[in-house]
């Protein structure tokens, strides 16, 4: 699939998650499993952002998140904007917050556990206004910069 760049710019329908904080960006494109995703995307690092300093943002034409890409995506991206465009217009707007179970496409960090064979399930916590995860079968708690490897 290939567009114009300048549709892309001009998303009419698709998904704009914006205000990713910037160091994060390439966790969320991890999750969005970027390299099998065959929707154009378009990635913005180093923007200047009112609300948070520096930002990234993430366009995608012709496509909708599920609700597991969500949530993983809320986990790294806490505070950040996922807006859903129809036809020019924005008709769903929603800041991420971390708060369900997410299953999609992380590795637990605990390179013994059990769900790495197949699927892990991570609930967040906030502990000092960081966002933290429990695996559900290991148990262990982990912070989110100790999650280096990604199931896809
Ligand atoms: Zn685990």
């Amino acid at each position: 699939m290939q567009i114009d760049q300048n549709k892309l710019k001009m998303l009419q329908n698709g998904v704009v998650l914006d205000h990713i904080p910037n160091d994060n960006l390439m966790k969320i494109l991890h999750i969005l499993a970027w390299e099998k995703n065959d929707h154009p995307m378009m990635v913005g690092a180093n923007l200047k952002s009112d609300k948070c300093g520096i930002k990234g943002m993430i366009k995608i034409d012709r496509y909708e998140l599920s609700d597991e890409q969500k949530n993983s995506i809320a986990l790294f991206a806490k505070g950040a904007t996922y807006n859903i465009i129809r036809d020019g217009e924005v008709v769903h707007k929603e800041i991420l917050i971390p708060h369900e179970a997410v299953a999609c496409g992380l590795l637990c960090p605990n390179k013994r556990c059990v769900s790495r064979g197949y699927r892990s399930l991570f609930m967040p916590y906030l502990y000092d206004e960081q966002v933290h995860v429990v695996c559900h079968y290991c148990d262990l708690r982990f912070g989110l910069d100790e999650f280096k490897e990604f199931a896809l």
